[in-house]
């Protein structure tokens, strides 16, 4: 049998070649910058010194569902004192962040400047939070945007980082089952329950793809986890429909002591979303 030819033997690799010359050219037309603060640094989506050291990074010890932080380890299974009061619906809740100044900077440039190449830092950021066990089992669902601010804003940020996050886990992505059917008002200002009320019904199931949830533990990706309401209104209905549970990972999270972030949600930020500033972020 004849032997085939060793594959590439002899071509010379261009970009091997050139990638050296050429990267500290654009380098220096354009530098890696900062996602932060937009200081000159190293590498690109590295974070400068001075930004990751007042990140506020979240994990144990954490309440086991919520994930809210606690300043001493209370056990494997502690919950804190609002979730056992009032169990969410959420079955487990992480984030990378604790809400910030940078925090909401990276959210803010994704979202609202267009910086999409910020999905992919937060997905690396988000992976070290998806539980290794039962992965086979997991699905994951970005939380939607209303049609209408989908074609405005043209992409949905949760769904560029989901898209990431399953690349880099090995899972998959299933962006159309779960629906955002009714456009909510701002929660700033309102109470829980009011909140609740609020966003009831605006979610629903796209029922030729209702068979994908069935016995999944589904795990919804957004941004910035607020009061907990949209997460939660999202897990009742996947869970109505077939999945087994589910969890939520965020890139940040306001935490119910931060007084001056605790008002702040998603739809007020529709006026930035308008606005001739957002092309400065
Ligand atoms: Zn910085
Ligand atoms: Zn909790």
């Amino acid at each position: 049998m004849q032997k085939a030819p060793p594959k590439d033997k002899g071509r010379v690799n261009l970009s091997h070649i050139l990638r050296p010359v050429i990267r500290p050219i654009v380098d220096y037309a354009l530098p890696p910058r900062c996602p932060g603060c937009g200081g000159i640094v190293e590498e690109d989506h590295r974070f400068c010194l001075g930004c990751w050291s007042s990140m506020r990074f979240l994990g144990r010890p954490c309440c086991d569902r919520c994930g809210a932080p606690f300043d001493h380890d209370r056990g494997e299974d502690a919950l804190c004192g609002a979730c056992i009061a009032e169990p969410p619906a959420i079955d487990r809740a992480r984030a990378v962040l604790a809400y910030g100044e940078i925090a909401k900077t990276v959210a803010l440039r994704l979202k609202y400047g267009r910086r999409i190449g910020l999905a992919r830092l937060i997905a690396k950021q988000m992976a070290r939070h998806v539980p290794q066990e039962g992965r086979d089992a997991m699905l994951l669902v970005p939380v939607p945007l209303h049609r209408w601010r989908l074609w405005w804003r043209g992409f949905n940020q949760s769904a560029l980082i989901a898209g990431h996050l399953g690349r880099l886990c090995g899972i998959p992505v299933e962006k159309e089952v779960l629906l955002r059917t009714r456009r909510t008002p701002p929660l700033r200002g309102l109470n829980p329950k009011q909140r609740q009320r609020v966003v009831r019904g605006a979610f629903a199931i796209d029922p030729t793809r209702k068979a994908a949830l069935s016995g999944r533990t589904m795990l919804l990706i957004d941004d910035v986890h607020t009061s907990g309401a949209t997460a939660d209104a999202c897990a009742r209905i996947l869970r109505r429909n077939g999945a087994a549970s589910v969890q939520l990972l965020c890139w940040a999270r306001v935490l119910p002591d931060d007084g001056d972030f605790a008002s702040m949600e998603d739809d007020d930020w529709r006026a930035i979303d308008n606005s001739r500033s957002a092309a400065n972020l």
